[in-house]
Formats: C-alpha cells, structure tokens, sequence
C-alpha cells in the first residue's frame, strides 16, 4: 500500500501546476469574470490535460478516465484560479454522459473536441424548482413520430450560453432520460444568471419545443438517472481536489503573512493560537487529501463504491475548505478583508463548494443511508 502518487501522477500533477503558474497574472481577472476569459482558455487548450477528459479511443491519455488524475489537476489548477479549473472540470462533467452513454457517432463527433478544448460542453441538471431533488425536475421530453421534442427550463447551468451542445437531464413519462442537445438547435435561449459572490459562467438555459432526432439520445430511454449518477460518481471526487487545493492556496497566503508580521515583538505565527490555527489548518488539509485521493483511487477500480465514497471525500474536502480559508482570513487580520486580494477570492471561492455537486446536508444523508442500509 503506498500513500503517495506514484511517477504517472506526478507528471499529470507538475503539468497541472505549470499551467497554474502560467495564469498566475490573469488570475485575478479571470476569477472576477462571469464569461469565459480568452486568456484562460486559450491556456487550457495550449496544454495537453483535455486528453485527460476523454478516453484513449478519441484521444486521450487513458483507456478509462482517470478520477485520481482529475483529482490531482483539480487541485494545483483552483490553487491558482477558479475560472480556470471550473472550465478544466467542465471539459470532463458535461462530456461523461457521452463517453458511457453515447453511440459511438456522437463519441466520434464531440469527444476529440472536447479533448482539444475546441468545444465546450455543458451539463444541465438543475431548473429553478429542481435542485437537490432531481426527480422533481419538470424539462420534459416526448417523442414524436417526428423525432423527439425538448420543453422546460433550466437554471444555474455552468458554461451555457458559451457550451457547444448541453446534456439535458428530463423527464420522459414516468423516467427520466438524458439528451445531446447542439448549442445551435432552434428553439433554445440563455439568460445569465445573477452575478454570484463568486463569479462562475453560468446561465439559464430555455428549451422551447427543441425538435431533436431519435439518435440525440444518450443511453436508453429511462436510463437519465443512471448517466448522472455515474457522472456524479466519477466527478463529485474530483470537487474534493479541488477544495484541497483552495486550502492549500489559503494556507499559504496565511504562513507567508505570519511569518513575517510582528506583533507583540514576534512573528504572528509564535503567537500560541496563531501557531494552533496553522497547524489544525496543516493537519486538516492533510487527512482531506489523503481522503479525496483514496475515493479518486477507489472510484477507478471499484464503481460500486464509487458515490458514497467520492460524496465522503466532497463533504469533508468541502467543510474543511471553508474552515481553513476562514482561519487564514483570522491570522491575516485586516489584510485578509482586502477585496481581490488572493486570500478575499479564495475566502468567496470556497463557499458554493458546499452547495454545487451535492449540498453536504443531502450528502450526509446518503452516506448515512449507507451505513443504516437494513433500517426502514
Ligand atoms: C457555481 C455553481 C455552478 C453550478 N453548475 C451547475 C451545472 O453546471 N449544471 C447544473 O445542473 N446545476 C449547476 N448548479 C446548480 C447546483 O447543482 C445546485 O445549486 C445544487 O444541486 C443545490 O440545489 P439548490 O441550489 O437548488 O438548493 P436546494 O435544493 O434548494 O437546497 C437548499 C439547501 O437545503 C438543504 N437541503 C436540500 N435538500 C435537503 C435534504 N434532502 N435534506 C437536508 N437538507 C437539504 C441544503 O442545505 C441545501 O443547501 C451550479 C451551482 C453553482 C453554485
């Protein structure tokens, strides 16, 4: 048993982390920004990790995709910017669907676009009374002897109105199926959401009367569930990469802020409560990591134990962010509240973490319902 990335993820890791340091300066920008910024994406597609987002067949880096290489990605890219790795995250969440449930023409037509970055996908789950209940989404798709047709609305879609096509998650009598739908289909418009504390493209997205042939389908008719559920199983892990990461980040700006303060005739960081804080922020980080990588191992070799495991390492990944970065705003005392300033964007960046892919109280209780699997 071995607690440390071996040789291949340590590559994909110092690979991640060049690409994190060459935004370094567009960083600020780019966070504050609820459109794609040019500068980031241009980038993620110089960079070879899109091969990370589609499998060996359609040109990427592996057979299978890999949920401990996205994990480790996630981590050094959101150290360094939000922007850049929620569209890195995106490339993988609104293109799994394809890869396991896609024929193999839509494979062959969107995943080596996707991989190059040339296209953007988007995954659209949620409608403004839908959010953690899924079943109560109301989109609905019918088919016709004309082919199928897509009607409804949904909210808070990441990358809509800049996405090549959407996965549509409706309902379909008493199911729920799930659909290709090109970005340039008539009958769709995207409205831009409110501007959020952290800023993040995303947008409403209307489907109205969307005519679609049989062959948009992905995977059967009913089978909508499945497909989100594995998409979540694969990428609610690498959520925790990502958390790790933002900590990381915080704790940084913390040590390099209290090792040099003096107050009190010495460092902050000889301060007894601040040296607590640092080191309870240190620990923390640590047991998250070691978590969110064991769940991205498990998730690649073991699918039946795949959610319960990533919505662990999300939760814990997730809370333990919002704690750290809170602290680290503490030891830097006023220069922690100076608007974008890294340690001001991160402090805003950890919080929809604990809402998106899993709110942790609907996680808490699905790993509790594991756990007490016998009870009524
Ligand atoms: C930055 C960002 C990006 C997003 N991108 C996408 C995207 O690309 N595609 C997409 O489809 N959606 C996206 N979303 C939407 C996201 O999936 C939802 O916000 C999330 O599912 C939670 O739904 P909700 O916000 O409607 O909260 P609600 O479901 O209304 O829940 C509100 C709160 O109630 C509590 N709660 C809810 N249910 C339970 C329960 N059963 N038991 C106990 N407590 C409960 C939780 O505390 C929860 O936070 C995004 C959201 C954000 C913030």
């Amino acid at each position: 048993m071995s607690f440390e990335l071996d040789d291949e993820y340590l590559e994909i890791q110092s690979e991640a982390r060049e690409l994190a340091a060459s935004v370094e300066t567009i960083a600020a920008e780019a966070d504050a920004s609820n459109v794609i910024h040019p500068g980031i994406l241009a980038a993620l597609r110089s960079s070879n990790l899109g091969d990370l987002m589609v499998t060996e067949q359609y040109g990427g880096r592996f057979q299978k995709i890999d949920p401990l290489a996205i994990c480790v990605v996630r981590e050094a890219l959101m150290a360094s910017s939000s922007h850049l790795d929620s569209l890195f995250a995106l490339q993988g969440i609104g293109s799994y669907a394809i890869t396991v449930g896609g024929t193999d023409e839509q494979r062959a037509q969107w995943l080596p676009r996707v991989r190059a970055v040339e296209v953007l996908p988007a995954l659209a789950l949620t409608e403004p009374d839908a959010g953690s209940d899924l079943k109560a989404v109301t989109t609905s798709l019918v088919a016709t002897a004309d082919g199928l047709v897509l009607r409804g609305t949904k909210a808070f879609i990441s990358n809509a109105g800049s996405a090549g096509f959407y996965v549509v998650f409706a309902k379909e009598g008493a199911g729920f199926s799930t659909v290709l739908v090109p970005a340039d289909a008539p009958g769709i418009s995207v409205t831009p959401t409110p501007e959020l504390i952290a800023p993040h493209v995303l947008g409403d997205v209307r489907f109205d009367d969307v005519r679609l042939p049989e062959a948009a389908r992905l995977g059967e008719p009913g089978a909508g569930m499945e497909l989100v559920l594995a998409t979540l199983g694969i990428f609610r892990v690498s959520v925790a990469g990502a958390a790790v990461g933002l900590a990381q980040a915080a704790l940084e700006e913390a040590v390099r802020h209290t090792r040099t303060r003096i107050q009190f005739g010495r460092p902050l960081a000889r301060l007894g409560p601040v040296a607590q804080m640092l080191a309870d922020c240190w620990t923390e980080i640590e047991m998250a990591r070691l978590l969110a990588y064991r769940a991205a191992s498990l998730a690649r070799t073991d699918p039946g134990a795949t959610l319960q495991h990533s919505s662990m390492a999300k939760l814990a990944a997730s809370e333990m962010a919002s704690r750290v970065v809170d602290r680290c705003v503490q030891m830097m005392g006023r220069f922690g509240l100076v608007r974008d300033s890294k340690i001001e964007r991160l402090y805003r960046q950890a919080r929809p973490m604990r809402i998106y892919e899993g709110a942790s109280e609907v996680l808490r209780l699905g790993i509790a319902r594991q756990l007490t699997e016998d009870v009524a």
